[in-house]
């Protein structure tokens, strides 16, 4: 299987990238923000419990999110070509179950893609995704919050990448198709090499 994580801040692009790499490749979108604003708008209550905290850009706990993902990797594994991991995982302790969970349907993380974007651009872009779609989140408040959590709790994931000799860096500074066939050039290799 090919099984890519997106990885990256918010607002660098990963949502539009993953969309392309799913055309391309045919693997199943799996991003757990998507995921978990189609439980809020369900009004089940599991969605009642995350909306607040998704509302103030911290971190939803890991048992709920890993509990969606293992039901989704489920659902799917044995009838698509891979994964693309878009949003998650976004702690150690999610990285750690995502290796179990694969594991135990004997696959493994093939990649991890890192758009690297820098600082002073992710805000801007959030800010302006802000006025195009409407999402709840996207204040700037609310912005600087995620970026918070993301260096606390998510950064921490590309290192664990790193020791396992997975990471790869993508320049995430371009028009979209650039930033995307230098992500298609990382999962051509690793498909030829898996
Ligand atoms: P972004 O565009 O900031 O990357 P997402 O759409 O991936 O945003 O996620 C939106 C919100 O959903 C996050 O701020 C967080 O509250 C929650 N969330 C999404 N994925 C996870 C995850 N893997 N672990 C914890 N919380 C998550």
């Amino acid at each position: 299987m090919l099984n890519i994580v997106l990885f990256g801040p918010p607002g660098s692009g990963k949502g539009t990238q993953a969309a392309k790499l799913v055309e391309k490749y045919g693997l199943k979108h799996l991003s757990t923000g998507d995921m978990l604003r189609a439980e809020k708008t369900s009004g089940s209550d599991l969605g009642n419990e995350v909306a607040a905290i998704m509302a103030s850009g911290k971190l939803v706990s890991d048992e709920i999110v890993n509990e969606i993902v293992r039901k989704q990797i489920g659902l799917h594994v044995g009838k698509v070509p891979g994964f693309i991991f878009d949003g998650y995982p976004r702690t150690t302790e999610q990285a750690k179950t995502l290796d179990m969970f694969l594991q135990q349907v004997g696959t493994s993380v093939t990649t991890t893609l890192f758009l690297d974007v820098p600082k002073e651009e992710l805000i801007t872009r959030i800010l302006l995704r802000s006025q195009q779609n409407g999402r709840a989140d996207d204040t700037k408040e609310v912005a600087e919050a995620r970026v918070v959590e993301y260096n606390k709790w998510t950064l921490p994931v590309a290192s664990f990448y790193d020791s396992q000799g997975k990471l790869r860096m993508v320049d995430g500074l371009g028009d979209i198709d650039e930033i995307f066939n230098r992500l298609a050039a990382f999962a051509d290799l690793a498909l030829r090499t898996a």
